[in-house]
C-alpha cells in the first residue's frame, strides 16, 4: 500500500496466472477466478467532531462465493485502493480453500486514518460503510471481520447497524466479535498462533528444533505479537522487530541480540503498534532503520505487517543464514523476490497458508454462533492447531510430490477446489 508502484493486484492475477498455467486451467475458468465475481465502491459521508462535513471511501469485493459465503475482513487504512482490496478479496478465496473451510472469498476497506480520528468518527464511518452495503452483505452472503486498524470494537458498531436496518439478531454477520458479544476466545491469538502452527510443522519436516532458532519479525501488531508470543514459547529467540512509527511517518527496527521481550516492549508500545525509540535504547535495544529486520542473521523470517515488503531490491540482502520465510502478513513477498527466495533455497509458508489462523478462527465464530454454544479456549486453539497442521502437511506433500515451490503448491491445492466447486455449479 504504501509504494504507489506497486499494484497487489496485479502481483495476485500473476500468481494466479503462472498456477492456471500449471494446472492447464480453461480460459472461462480463468477468467471467472482472474476476477472479483462483484464488487462496490461508494461513499460515505460523515459529520466531523467539529461539526464539520466529510467524505471517506468505501470498497467491498466478493471475488469468489461457489464454496460458500464470502469472507474477508474490513482494512482502514490511508492509502487503501480498490486494487488492494480486489487482490485481498482474492488471496481470502485461496485462503479458505487452502484450509477447507467451507466460505468464500472477500474483503473491504475504508480509505482513512484511524490515528488521526476520534471514536465517535469511527463509529460513524463503520456504520456509514454498513448502511451502503447492507443489502449485498450477510451471514449466508457475505461476512465482514476485522483487519488492519480495525478490532471488535468496530465489529460490534457494525453488527448493531446492520441489526437495526434488518430488524433482528443476525449475530452470524460479522466476526471477530468482542468475546461475550458473540466473539470466539482465541480470535485474538489465532492469526499470530496459526503462523506458528505452521512454521513448527516446517521445522518439523526439516528436523529442526525450534530451540535452536532465532527470527527477525517485521511488524509489531496483532500478528505479529502472538506470532512471537507462540514461538518464544516454543523456545525459539527473536532477536529483531520492526514497526511503524506515526509521529515520524517512518519505520524502525528494534534489535537485542540476546532476544526481545515481548511483555517489556509492550509496555513502551502505543496502541497503533508504535515502539518507543528513546525507551527501547534505555532497555539495551538498538535502533534501526525500518527495512533492516530483513538483513539480520536469523534461521527465520516473518513480515507479519503489510504487503510489497521482500522485493527485488531487499530480498537479496537476507542472510544466507536464513532458511525459513513465513508470511504472516498477506501478499508481503513479490513474484520477482519469489524467484530470488527459490534460488537461496529459503522454505516458504506463504502467506494464505500461514495467516490462514484468523479466519479459521471465525469460521469457529460462526460454527459456536450456529449452536449459540461457546467453546473454551483451549478446544478453540486445539481445532485451530488442527487445522492449519493438517493445511500445511497437504501443501507440504503436493510440493513435494510435484516438486513445487510452496506458495505454488498451496495455489494448486486451492485453485484446484474452487475451479471445482465453479464446474460443478455449471458457473465454467
Ligand atoms: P495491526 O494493525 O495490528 O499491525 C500492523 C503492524 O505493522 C503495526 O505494528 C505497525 O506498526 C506495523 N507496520 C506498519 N507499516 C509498517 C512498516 N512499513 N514497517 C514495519 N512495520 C510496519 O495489523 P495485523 O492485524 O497484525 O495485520 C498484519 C498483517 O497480517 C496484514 O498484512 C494483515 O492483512 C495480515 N493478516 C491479519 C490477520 C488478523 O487476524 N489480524 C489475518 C490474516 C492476515
Amino acid at each position: 500500500m504504501a509504494d504507489p508502484g506497486f499494484n497487489a493486484f496485479a502481483m495476485a492475477q500473476a500468481q494466479f496466472d503462472k498456477v492456471a498455467d500449471l494446472l492447464e486451467l480453461d480460459e472461462s475458468t480463468r477468467e471467472l477466478l482472474r476476477n472479483p465475481l462483484r464488487e462496490y465502491h461508494f461513499s460515505i459521508p460523515i459529520t466531523m467532531d467539529d461539526g464539520s462535513h466529510k467524505v471517506f471511501r468505501g470498497f467491498r469485493s466478493q471475488h469468489n462465493d461457489a464454496r460458500g459465503p464470502g469472507k474477508g475482513g474490513i482494512r482502514f487504512h490511508p492509502q487503501e485502493t480498490a486494487d488492494t482490496v480486489r487482490a485481498l478479496s482474492m488471496w481470502m478465496t485461496w485462503k479458505c480453500a487452502v484450509v477447507d473451510i467451507p466460505l468464500g472469498g472477500a474483503k473491504g476497506g475504508v480509505i482513512c486514518n484511524p490515528h488521526n480520528l476520534s471514536m465517535r468518527e469511527q463509529e460513524a464511518i463503520c456504520r456509514g460503510w454498513v448502511r451502503q452495503i447492507a443489502k449485498n452483505i450477510g451471514p449466508i452472503q457475505d461476512v465482514p471481520a476485522p483487519d488492519v486498524m480495525t478490532n471488535p470494537q468496530h465489529m460490534l458498531w457494525m453488527l448493531d447497524e446492520y441489526e437495526a436496518i434488518h430488524g433482528a439478531k443476525y449475530p452470524g454477520f460479522i466476526t471477530g466479535k468482542p468475546v461475550g458479544m458473540g466473539g470466539s476466545l482465541g480470535r485474538t491469538e489465532a492469526t499470530g498462533y496459526g503462523v506458528i502452527f505452521t512454521l513448527r510443522e516446517a521445522l518439523k519436516v526439516k528436523g529442526i528444533d525450534p530451540k535452536d532458532t532465532t527470527a527477525s519479525v517485521q511488524g509489531f501488531g496483532n500478528v505479529a505479537r502472538h506470532a512471537i508470543q507462540l514461538y518464544t514459547k516454543l523456545g525459539g529467540k527473536v532477536i529483531c522487530v520492526s514497526s511503524w512509527d506515526e509521529a515520524d511517518q517512518a519505520s524502525y527496527s528494534f534489535r537485542r541480540i540476546s532476544g526481545i521481550n515481548l511483555d517489556e516492549l509492550m509496555t513502551i508500545t502505543d496502541k497503533f503498534g508504535g515502539i518507543d525509540k528513546e525507551k527501547a535504547k534505555g532497555l539495551g535495544y538498538e535502533v534501526l532503520s525500518g527495512g533492516e529486520w530483513i538483513e539480520q542473521e536469523v534461521d527465520i523470517l516473518i513480515p507479519a505487517a503489510l504487503e510489497n515488503q521482500v522485493r527485488e531490491d531487499n530480498v537479496v540482502k537476507i542472510s544466507p543464514k536464513v532458511k525459513f520465510l513465513v508470511e504472516g502478513a498477506n501478499g508481503p513477498t513479490t513474484p520477482a523476490a519469489d524467484k530470488v527466495l527459490i534460488e537461496k533455497n529459503i522454505f516458504v509458508v506463504p502467506d494464505f497458508l500461514a495467516n490462514a489462523g484468523g479466519v479459521t478462527c471465525s469460521y469457529f465464530e460462526q460454527v459456536q454462533g450456529n449452536m449459540n454454544y461457546f467453546w473454551d479456549k483451549e478446544e478453540v486453539l486445539t481445532k485451530l492447531d488442527s487445522k492449519m497442521t493438517s493445511a500445511f502437511h497437504a501443501v507440504y506433500d503436493t510440493s513435494v510430490k510435484k516438486k513445487l515451490y510452496m506458495r505454488d503448491a498451496a495455489y494448486v491445492i486451492s485453485i484446484m477446489r474452487v475451479a471445482q466447486a465453479c464446474h460443478d455449479r455449471g458457473w465454467c
